[in-house]
C-alpha cells in the first residue's frame, strides 16, 4: 500500500510535548561516537558481537515506542533501549567541570562544576585549566588593514571557508568604514546589532524569500508552530555562516518561540544584505563579511555578553562560540541546556572536552547524523564539483581526463557528475572497499602516480594530507587543473609550491597561474581550499536538510527533561534522521510506502520507525 508523505502526520503540539518527563532517564547516549570519528571517540564499552547485535534488538524491541507521528525523534531518543546505545564516554565519567579562564577577563574566579543530575557547585581550584588558544578580550576599536589580514590560527577552519560565490549586491569594500564605528537603528528604533549597512534589508529580505522556497522542513515546521510554540523561553546564541539559508532557520527559531543572538562562523562568508535584513527584523545580529579576527571575537562577545539577557542553548558551527564561553563566560553553562554543532571541527573539539571529562552540558553531534553526512557529502559535492570548475576555469569537461582521490561520499559524488559529463575518471583509494566500490561503479583504479602526467584535472578528496605531493605537481602537464574538495587544504602540498624558481600569478578570483621555469603552468584553484565552498553555491535544499536537523536538535535538547542527557556528545536519534528526510519527501510529490501490520510483525519493526539499526550503512 502506498501512502502519500505530502503532510507527515507530525503535529508541533508533539514537538513540544513533555517528552515523557516521568520517565526518568531513558538511556545512554546513543552512538556518541560517530563511526569512523578518529579523534575524540572512547572505545565502545560493548563487546563487538554485543555492538552488532544491540542495533537489532533495538528495532525488533523497538515496538514498546510509541507510534511517532510527530516529530519522531524527539521521543525517540528518550527510548533507544540501552542495548543499542553504544556509549562513548569513560565509564568513570567525572564531575565535568569548567572554570573561569582566570587570564584576566574578569569573569567570576570560582570554578564551577556540573554534576550529572545538573546541580552546580563550586569547584576546588586544582582542576586543570581548559586548554584553549588564547584570545583578547580587550577588543580593538578600529582594526587596521594588516589586522584584518593576518587571521590568528585559533580561529577554526570553518571561520574562514566561505561561501563567498553567494549572491551578494554590494561589495565589503564598498565603504570603508568599520560596522562597529557606525550608528545604525532599524525601523523600529533598535540598534541592538552590527551589521554593514541596515538599509540593504530590502535585497536580503529577497534572498531570504528565495531560499525559504527551497527549505521546506523549515517552512513545514514554522506551520506547525502556530500553535505550539516547542522553544518559547529558547534563549539560543548562534555561530554559524550568515547566509539567507540560516536566515530561514533563525526566523523558523523565533517561529517557534526562541529569542536569538546570532555571530558569523566565518570572517568572509557572511552575506551583508541578509545580515541587514536579519537585524532589520529584530534579530540581533552581530556580522558582516571581511571581518578582522578582531571583529571576529568582538561579534561573538556582543552575543553573548549582554545586560539582562542569558543564552540557554548554543547553536555553533565550528566550536568558536562554545570555546569562548568555556573561556570567558563559564558561568553561563549552569543555565546552559546544550550545544548543537555542526561542523567536523566543533564536534572533534567537544570529543575532546568529553574525554577530558570537561564538557559539562550535553551537546548533539549534528554533524555525524545520517541526514548531514549523506546528504551534505555525497550530493551536495555531486551538485557543486562542477559548479566551482566552470565559474573558476570556464572548463569544458566531455572528454577530459580527471582524476578524483579518495572514493567516500565526497569523492563519489564528484565522480558521479564528471562522468555524467563525459570525463574519462580515474579514481585512487587506499581502502579496498571503496576501491572496490569505485571499480563496480565503472571507474578506473589507479595509483596517482600512473596518470599524474596525462589528466587534465586533478580533484582531492580524501581528508587526509598531502595526497598530491610537489614531486606530482612538478611531473603535472602544462594548464593541468588542481583542486581540493576535502577537508580544509592540507591535501595538496600547496606550501612546496611557494619557492623562489616558481611564480604565481593571480588570474581571477581564486585563481593562481604556478609557473615553472620552462614555462608550465598549473592552475590552482581557491589556493587548494575546499573548491565548493570558496567558488561556488552549494544547493540549499541540502542546507535546508542540515537545517532542519539542527532545529529539532535544539528542541529536542531544549525540551529534553533533566538527566535525559548527560555532559556527552550524543548524535541525533535515528528517528530524527527518518522525520527529517520525510519533510523533504512532498518536494518529489514522492509516495512513501507503509510497513502493513504484517510486515512490520515480520521485520520486526515499529510502523512508524525506525526502519533501520543504528549500524546499517545507507
Ligand atoms: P570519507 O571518509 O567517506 O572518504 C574519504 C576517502 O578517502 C576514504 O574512502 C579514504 O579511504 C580515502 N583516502 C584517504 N587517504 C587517501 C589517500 N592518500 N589516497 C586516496 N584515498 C585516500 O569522507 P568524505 O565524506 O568523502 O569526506 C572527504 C573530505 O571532504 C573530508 O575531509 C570532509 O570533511 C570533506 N567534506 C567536504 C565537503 C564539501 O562540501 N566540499 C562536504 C562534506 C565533507
Amino acid at each position: 500500500m502506498s501512502v502519500q508523505v505530502a503532510a507527515p502526520a507530525v503535529e508541533l503540539k508533539e514537538l513540544s510535548g513533555p517528552m515523557d518527563k516521568a520517565a526518568g532517564p531513558p538511556c545512554e547516549p546513543v552512538a556518541a561516537h560517530p563511526p569512523g570519528h578518529g579523534v575524540a571517540a572512547a572505545p565502545c564499552p560493548l563487546p563487538a558481537t554485543e555492538r552488532e547485535a544491540a542495533p537489532a534488538s533495538s528495532s525488533s524491541g523497538g515496538g514498546e515506542r510509541p507510534p511517532l507521528s510527530g516529530c519522531p525523534g524527539l521521543s525517540a531518543a528518550t527510548k533507544v533501549p540501552q542495548a543499542s546505545a553504544m556509549k562513548r564516554s569513560d565509564p568513570h565519567h567525572p564531575q565535568h567541570r569548567h572554570r573561569d579562564g582566570g587570564d584576566g577577563g574578569g569573569g567570576p574566579a570560582a570554578e564551577a562544576l556540573v554534576s550529572p543530575d545538573g546541580t552546580v557547585t563550586e569547584a576546588p581550584r586544582t582542576v586543570k585549566k581548559i586548554q584553549f588558544a588564547d584570545q583578547k578580550q580587550e577588543f580593538n576599536k578600529r582594526p587596521t588593514k594588516i589586522g584584518r589580514r593576518s587571521l590568528s590560527r585559533s580561529i577554526s577552519q570553518s571561520s574562514t571557508d566561505s561561501y563567498s560565490s553567494a549572491a551578494s549586491y554590494t561589495d565589503s569594500s564598498d565603504d570603508e568604514t568599520s560596522p562597529r564605528d557606525k550608528q545604525q537603528k532599524n525601523s523600529k528604533g533598535s540598534s541592538d546589532f552590527c551589521v554593514k549597512n541596515i538599509k540593504q534589508a530590502e535585497f536580503g529580505r529577497r534572498e531570504i524569500e528565495i531560499a525559504e522556497q527551497e527549505m521546506p522542513a523549515l517552512m513545514a515546521l514554522r506551520k506547525r508552530a502556530q500553535g505550539e510554540k516547542p522553544l518559547a523561553g529558547a534563549k539560543i546564541v548562534g555561530c554559524t555562516h550568515i547566509t539567507a539559508q540560516t536566515a530561514v532557520l533563525m526566523e523558523t527559531l523565533g517561529a517557534l518561540g526562541a529569542q536569538c543572538r546570532w555571530a558569523a562562523c566565518n570572517i568572509y562568508s557572511t552575506l551583508n544584505e541578509v545580515a541587514a535584513a536579519l537585524a532589520e527584523s529584530g534579530f540581533p545580529v552581530f556580522a558582516w563579511k571581511g571581518e578582522s579576527e578582531d571583529d571576529f571575537w568582538w561579534c561573538i562577545d556582543r552575543c553573548v555578553n549582554v545586560e539582562g539577557w542569558q543564552p540557554n542553548m548554543i547553536l555553533d558551527d565550528g566550536g568558536d562560540l562554545t570555546h569562548w564561553i568555556y573561556k570567558k563566560y563559564p558561568n553561563m553553562f549552569k543555565k546552559i541546556k546544550g550545544i548543537v554543532e555542526e561542523s567536523v571541527t566543533g564536534v572533534h573539539r567537544l570529543y575532546q572536552l568529553s574525554k577530558a571529562g570537561k564538557l559539562c552540558v550535553p551537546a548533539m553531534n549534528v554533524n555525524d547524523s545520517v541526514t548531514k553526512q549523506k546528504f551534505d557529502n555525497l550530493y551536495c559535492c555531486r551538485e557543486s564539483i562542477l559548479d566551482g570548475l566552470k565559474r573558476t576555469t570556464d572548463m569544458m569537461f566531455g572528454g577530459k581526463q580527471v582524476v578524483v582521490c579518495g572514493y567516500g561520499e565526497v569523492g563519489k559524488g564528484c565522480c558521479a557528475a564528471l562522468k555524467a559529463m563525459g570525463s574519462i575518471v580515474y579514481v585512487t583509494e587506499i581502502d579496498p572497499i571503496c576501491a572496490l566500490q569505485a571499480c563496480m561503479d565503472g571507474f578506473r583504479l589507479v595509483k596517482l602516480n600512473e596518470v599524474i602526467r596525462q589528466v587534465d584535472i586533478v580533484i582531492t578528496c580524501t581528508g587526509n594530507k598531502n595526497v598530491v605531493t610537489r614531486e606530482h605537481l612538478d611531473r603535472m602537464k602544462n594548464s593541468c587543473i588542481v583542486c581540493n574538495m576535502g577537508h580544509s587544504n592540507t591535501e595538496i602540498d600547496v606550501a612546496s609550491l611557494r619557492t623562489p624558481e616558481l611564480t604565481w600569478e593571480r588570474v581571477r578570483s581564486q585563481v593562481d597561474h604556478v609557473i615553472w621555469p620552462d614555462g608550465k603552468r598549473i592552475v590552482l584553484l581557491a589556493e587548494g581550499r575546499l573548491l565548493n565552498l570558496s567558488c561556488s553555491t552549494v544547493p540549499t535544499f541540502v542546507l535546508s536538510i542540515t537545517a532542519t536537523t539542527q532545529a529539532l536538535a535544539l528542541i529536542e535538547l531544549y525540551n529534553a527533561p533533566e538527566g535525559r542527557y548527560k555532559q556527552d556528545v550524543y548524535l541525533l536519534p535515528k528517528k530524527m534522521d527518518e522525520y527529517v528526510a520525510s519533510l523533504h519527501l512532498p518536494t518529489f510529490d514522492a509516495h512513501l510506502t507503509e510497513l502493513t501490520d504484517e510486515q512490520a510483525k515480520y521485520l520486526g519493526l515499529n510502523k512508524n520507525g525506525p526502519f533501520k539499526p543504528n549500524y546499517y550503512r545507507y
